[in-house]
């Protein structure tokens, strides 16, 4: 771990075993931190921005995190085989958002801070009789707590630290448990390859959520940026309530694929059907309910099934695999307790519907398509982050968007159909991103994040940057002019 610039064991030296989810087998050993390592990366990360020039030291900022940004360009190799072994990622993945494109869209970040305007003249105001020059200043928040799921972690951690370093505040990221060596590589980097003053960055990786939540109630640190589950989002903000921490949070999604009667159906629903099969549809913004015209239920079924069909849970260092493994035998099980719940509901599998018999080792699900539930239907509602994808009939533009937007969850989505009507109905959409026909949201400069009980905030792009920062306003007093 690193903590206070320092790479260091967890105290007493507690380990506890990484898996690789492909094949079950252990591949090491990570740091299991109590609380007293916790305790030591609060307290250097605290003392980081309260006695360093890091929060007002633009130049320092950029010149480290570049360091960092070609450290992580160097390791590529090394850092996407570990994402592929830790994560089971597939390898193609790799060179995209499981590594190469967060490493890009650090540097994006930089530039970022580079130019931008920390301070603005609001000019001169009078207001009872006194008048003032005012000028709006932007600060860092202070310590911020990264708190990072295990299915895109090099995406979501350099999405948390890279705008909060350059903001100006100092961190604490705590990986999952599943995947803390990527996070520890992170750390390995800052302490070896740049000059990050010792505290800005602490690495901590404990196996217990029990431990980690300190990280939610401390009164020393400012702001909690959190992504994982909708469950656990709520949670660390009602954790984070009585400290009054600002709270950011990327949580879960149930979003809606919507194939409009005059899209191309085959094409449409093929690609749904591939997006949910990619990295064993261990995404929160995948689109996982697939929302089609109801006299084209049963076609779209089949493309669906035979799209699948051609994208079997495959070895992910194979770079032809799309759906690699689930990342635990506990995900894998939760995956399947969704789909007895399917069955119980009347559901039927047109693909898939269970885990891989030939497979010797690791954490396997077939790519599954259900059919013949409704959006009241459990699967219809809850996240159930495997390779599942659930087909509802739709009757028209209006019950597609009633069906996309019943749900607790908003956070992306996506519409097929004529270029007017598709963007019609994507307007109505209550979602923080949607693509329409085959549109791509995810870059370096776009906000990503939910509606509704899908978060709070938004990541990458300015809006990104700006979650990190304070505004200050700064009024002087201006002399009267003696006339
Ligand atoms: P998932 O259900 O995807 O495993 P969670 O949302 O529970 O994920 O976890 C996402 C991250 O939040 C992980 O790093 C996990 O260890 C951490 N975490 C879980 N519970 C808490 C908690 N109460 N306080 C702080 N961190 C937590």
């Amino acid at each position: 771990m690193l903590i206070g610039g320092r790479l260091v064991e967890a105290t007493g030296g507690r380990t506890y075993p990484v898996l690789n989810p492909a094949t079950g087998a252990e591949i090491g050993s990570a740091p299991d931190a109590g609380p007293a390592d916790l305790e030591a990366a609060i307290a250097a990360a605290r003392q980081a921005f309260d006695g360093s020039t890091w929060p007002i030291d633009v130049e320092l900022r950029v010149r480290c995190l570049r360091e960092l940004h070609q450290a992580l360009v160097d390791a590529g190799p090394a850092m996407r085989a570990l994402t592929t072994a830790e994560v089971g990622a597939p390898v193609f993945l790799t060179t995209g958002p499981q590594y190469d494109v967060p490493v890009q869209a650090l540097s994006w970040t930089i530039d970022l801070a580079e130019k931008y305007s920390w301070e603005t003249d609001l000019g001169e105001a009078t207001m009872m009789g006194l008048r003032s020059r005012r000028r709006l200043r932007r600060e860092a928040t202070g310590v911020v707590a990264a708190i990072t799921p295990w299915n895109f972690p090099n995406q979501i951690t350099l999405a948390k630290i890279g705008p909060a370093l350059a903001a100006g505040n100092t961190v604490v990221l705590k990986p999952a448990p599943d995947t803390p060596w990527l996070a520890c590589e992170l750390g390995r980097l800052v302490a070896e390859r740049t000059g990050l003053p010792p505290g800005v960055l602490n690495v901590v990786t404990p196996r217990d959520n029990a431990t980690a939540a300190g990280l939610v109630t401390d009164p020393r640190v400012d702001q909690i940026s959190f992504t994982g589950s909708t469950a656990t989002g709520r949670a660390i903000m009602a954790a984070a309530a009585p400290s009054l921490k600002r709270v950011f949070l990327e949580l879960g999604g149930k979003s809606a694929a919507i194939v409009l009667d005059d899209a191309d159906l085959r094409s449409a629903v093929g690609a749904a059907a591939f997006a949910v099969c990619v990295h064993a549809g261990q995404g929160c913004a995948l689109t996982t309910r697939l929302l089609v015209p109801r006299e084209s239920y049963d076609q779209a079924v089949e493309i669906a099934a035979a799209t699948m069909a051609g994208l079997p849970p495959s070895d992910p260092t194979d770079p032809g695999t799309v759906c690699g493994p689930v990342i635990s035998a506990a995900q894998r099980d939760r995956v399947l307790g969704y789909l007895g719940l399917a069955r119980a509901e009347g559901g039927r599998f047109a693909a898939g519907g269970g885990t891989d018999e030939t497979k010797d080792g690791g954490f396997w699900i077939r790519p599954t398509v259900i059919a013949g539930l409704d959006n009241s239907a459990r699967v219809a509602r809850e996240e159930i982050f495997g390779p599942v994808l659930t087909v509802i009939g739709h009757d028209g533009d209006d019950d597609a968007v009633a069906i996309a937007n019943d749900s607790e969850y908003g956070l992306s989505g996506s519409v097929d159909g004529s270029p007017e009507r598709a963007a019609a109905v994507a307007a109505r959409i209550r979602t923080g991103t949607i693509a329409v026909n085959g549109g791509l949201w995810y870059h370096p400069d776009a906000p990503f994040g939910g509606y509704k009980q899908s978060g709070i905030g938004r990541e990458m792009g300015l809006a990104g940057f700006e979650e990190y920062l304070e505004t200050k306003l700064v009024a002087e007093s201006v002399p009267r002019r003696r006339s």
